[in-house]
């Protein structure tokens, strides 16, 4: 195997960002200036079901120091026999843009949470916590994805609440009073659909399903790679190093691509920095290569 060279050693990357066409606080153009700075080798938009920030991206043109994937997140319901408390992603890299079952699928996405974000206000409503559906859309901005973190910033300005974090531990998580579940697709269709589309589909962080054993773990691990997955997200913020170690060992084992991101969204995740984390990730360059590689 070729060894790495020292740029891909030494120079970090950052593959899963949002941007204001979901629920980040930087427009694309604001993102690749940021990345440029940060001298950052490669990043990918990753919005919640939207190409949109990858469109604006590559429109508003590329700094040549920098290499850039399409990205998109979408929230996969588990395989039938699977359950879990945690909530799983599947991020696609490098879709093709003009893919017309992807624009489909997408578009289905977006009117289903155009439905539950109401449904979310209207709970919020009766606990006596006063938000409108007009405060939230002026927050996520013109043709951004709305979700809760708009919801949460909100409940700050309005004074329920003192950050996102409570917002999301009182109200918004999983199981609390004012939760609505989301529509998703089967794995098995997200995975076929972002391949339709050109593109690597990638378990996102993995410890977010929350699956008590890794035994549990790495059987969901063999029924998406038999529907076609592609690789894991190994680096992440919220990854121990052994979990990191754990989830690289796994990739290895399933013959499956690394990756990593922070998950930045700028001022909705404010402990998080783009291509650090919380300032001690390192997600090197040569997994860029790898990716494009497969790919091509
Ligand atoms: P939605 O698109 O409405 O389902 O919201 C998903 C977003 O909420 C993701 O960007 C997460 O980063 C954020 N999120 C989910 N759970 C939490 C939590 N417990 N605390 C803070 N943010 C969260
Ligand atoms: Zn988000
Ligand atoms: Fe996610
Ligand atoms: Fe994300």
């Amino acid at each position: 195997m070729r060894k790495p060279s020292e740029y891909e050693q030494h120079v970090k990357i950052d593959l899963h960002i949002h941007s204001t066409a979901s629920d980040g606080s930087l427009s694309p153009l604001e993102i690749l200036n940021a990345a440029r700075d940060l001298n950052l080798g490669a990043i990918a938009i990753t919005d919640h079901d939207t190409i949109d920030g990858s469109k604006d991206a590559l429109a508003a043109g590329i700094p040549s120091s920098l290499k850039f994937l399409t990205g998109v997140e979408i929230s996969a319901a588990p395989p039938p026999s699977f359950s879990f408390s945690g909530s799983m992603h599947i991020l696609g890299y490098a879709v093709r843009l003009d893919d017309s079952d992807l624009i489909h699928t997408l578009d289905l996405l977006q009117s289903s949470r155009k439905n539950r974000n109401p449904q979310i206000i209207d709970r919020l409503n009766d606990l006596g916590i006063h938000v409108s559906l007009n405060e939230v859309l002026n927050e996520a901005g013109e043709n951004g994805q709305v979700g809760r973190p708009h919801i949460a910033q909100v409940m700050i300005k309005n004074g329920f609440v003192k950050s996102i974090n409570e917002a999301f531990d009182r109200f918004l998580g999983v199981g609390k009073p004012a939760y609505v579940d989301k529509y998703r697709i089967d794995s098995n269709q997200v995975i076929e659909i972002i391949r339709g589309a050109g593109g690597l589909p990638v378990l996102a962080h993995p410890v977010l399903l929350q699956l008590e054993k890794d035994t549990a773990l790495e059987k969901l691990i063999r029924t998406l790679k038999e529907m076609g997955l592609k690789g894991i997200e190994v680096y992440y913020p919220e990854h121990t190093p052994e979990q990191i170690a754990y989830y690289a060992k796994l990739a290895d084992r399933h013959d499956l691509l690394v990756t990593g991101g922070t998950d930045f969204h700028g001022s909705l995740k404010p402990d998080i920095m783009m291509g650090t984390g919380r300032g001690n990730l390192h997600i090197p360059y040569e997994l860029y290569e790898k990716l494009i590689r497969a790919n091509s």
